[in-house]
């Protein structure tokens, strides 16, 4: 991922909002698609997914509590398609998107977040940053694994065998 330069903790915290901000948003959305969909199962694992992410969020907002937070491009974080990748998915938009699709997005999209994390994690001047990647980018790879986990036990109705239980 060609990340900005990030050279403090602020900078850090700034971005990974960002991030958590976007993923919480984009399950919401898929939530209610599924829903409107009447798949309930991944409906179900959307919202627990956009819980998550939304406790990240306020866990970083605590921890930089008081921390003036530079001014980022939010354009940098949106959740792409992966069959089209300078954008949003369409049918995420339109409410088209079968529950396996959108499976796939959020894969992408949590994976695309882990590389994020890594890189810092690996290439960052400031070893605090670098610590804090590191942290963030485990807890990606938990994201990447509740989701194949998701899309092993099937998408629900219409899509593949369900899974005995949601997670
Ligand atoms: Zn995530």
């Amino acid at each position: 991922m060609n990340g900005p330069a990030i050279g403090n903790l602020d900078e850090f915290c700034a971005h990974a909002l960002a991030i958590e901000r976007e993923a919480t948003e984009r399950y919401r959305e898929l939530a209610a698609q599924m829903q409107a969909r009447h798949n309930l199962l991944v409906a179900t694992f959307f919202s627990r997914m956009a819980e998550l992410e939304q406790e990240h969020f306020d866990r970083l907002r605590r921890r930089f509590k008081g921390v003036k937070l530079p001014e980022i491009n939010p354009w940098d974080y949106r959740w792409r398609d992966p069959e089209s990748p300078e954008s949003a998915p369409h049918e995420m938009v339109h409410g088209l998107m079968t529950a396996h699709r959108a499976l796939h997005i959020a894969l992408e999209n949590e994976r695309r977040a882990k590389a994020f994390f890594d890189e810092l994690a690996a290439d960052a001047a400031d070893p605090a940053v670098r610590a804090a990647a590191a942290e963030f980018a485990l807890e990606e790879a938990a994201h990447i694994d509740f989701v194949l986990a998701r899309i092993e036990n099937g998408a629900g109705p219409g899509e593949r065998a369900a899974g005995p239980a949601a997670r």
